[in-house]
């Protein structure tokens, strides 16, 4: 018996259960994947202030790098220069961030139970893949997974790859806007360090897969060391 269950151990459910233990209560977090944080389906750019405001400090092993511009691209290839210095934004290793997370909601008492997938719901009982649980509240952090036979209207396929370029400046995000290419968002690149970053493309009904490999062929030599496709 918990006073709190939490299906949904990334960011958000972490989060949720450090508070909820903060305030002297027991509160268990159903996590379906094997491991916190992974597997990492975000391009980590945030800003400092918006992670202090969480109560994060990012640590050596969570922040990648720092960022001093973006860079914003038309279809014909126009581009205006943003200073974000004042922003202080910063790509943080999203992997990292969870566990960090974790470890906070750990240390004022919550427990974490990974590969445990969250099926129902009925009055106070909780239906898992390992067994059921009573609890008072529930809180569901399972993200956009939890819209995917609902309001799929609302949700973009995305690839993001993890590419070594030389074309990737560290210290520069760039974004590159096409409504033919990318209707309703964006292609991007987030670079964690110099000649390393992430490389995504997102769109309304466009094939994620052939959209990415143009824009990649687009810029130049790289070799890709991780695809993710993940919804937004
Ligand atoms: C390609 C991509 C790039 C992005 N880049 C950025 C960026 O640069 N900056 C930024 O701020 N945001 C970015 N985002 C958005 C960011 O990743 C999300 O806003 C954020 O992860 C939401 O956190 P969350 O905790 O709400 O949900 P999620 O991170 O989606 O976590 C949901 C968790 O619930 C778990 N779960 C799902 N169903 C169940 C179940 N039935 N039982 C148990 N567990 C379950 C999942 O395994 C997962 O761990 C990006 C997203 C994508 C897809």
């Amino acid at each position: 018996m918990y006073d709190a269950v939490v299906a949904g151990g990334s960011i958000s459910g972490l989060l949720a259960a450090r508070e909820i233990a903060k305030n002297g209560h027991s509160v268990l977090v159903l996590e379906e994947g094997f491991e916190v944080g992974s597997p990492e389906h975000c391009g980590g750019l945030v800003s400092e202030n918006a992670l202090k405001e969480l109560g994060i400090e990012p640590s050596p092993k969570t922040f990648d790098s720092k960022i001093e511009c973006a860079k914003i691209f038309s279809p014909k290839g126009k581009e205006i220069t943003i200073n974000s210095k004042k922003q202080k934004i910063i790509v943080i290793n999203r992997r990292e961030l969870d566990k960090q997370a974790a470890r906070q909601a750990r240390d004022n008492g919550a427990e974490i139970s990974v590969k445990t997938s969250f099926q129902e719901k009925t009055n106070n009982l909780i239906r898992t893949s390992n067994g059921n649980i009573e609890c008072k509240f529930f809180v569901d952090c399972r993200g956009v997974s939890r819209l995917a036979n609902k309001d799929r209207d609302g949700i973009l396929l995305t690839a993001q790859y993890e590419v070594y370029a030389d074309w990737i400046k560290e210290g520069q995000v760039e974004v590159y806007f096409d409504q033919e290419k990318y209707p309703e968002f964006f292609a991007w690149i987030i670079p964690s360090g110099k000649g390393v970053g992430k490389v995504g493309v997102s769109g309304k009904g466009i094939n994620t897969l052939g959209r990415m490999d143009e824009f990649l062929k687009s810029k130049g030599n790289f070799s890709t060391i991780r695809k993710i496709f993940a919804p937004i």
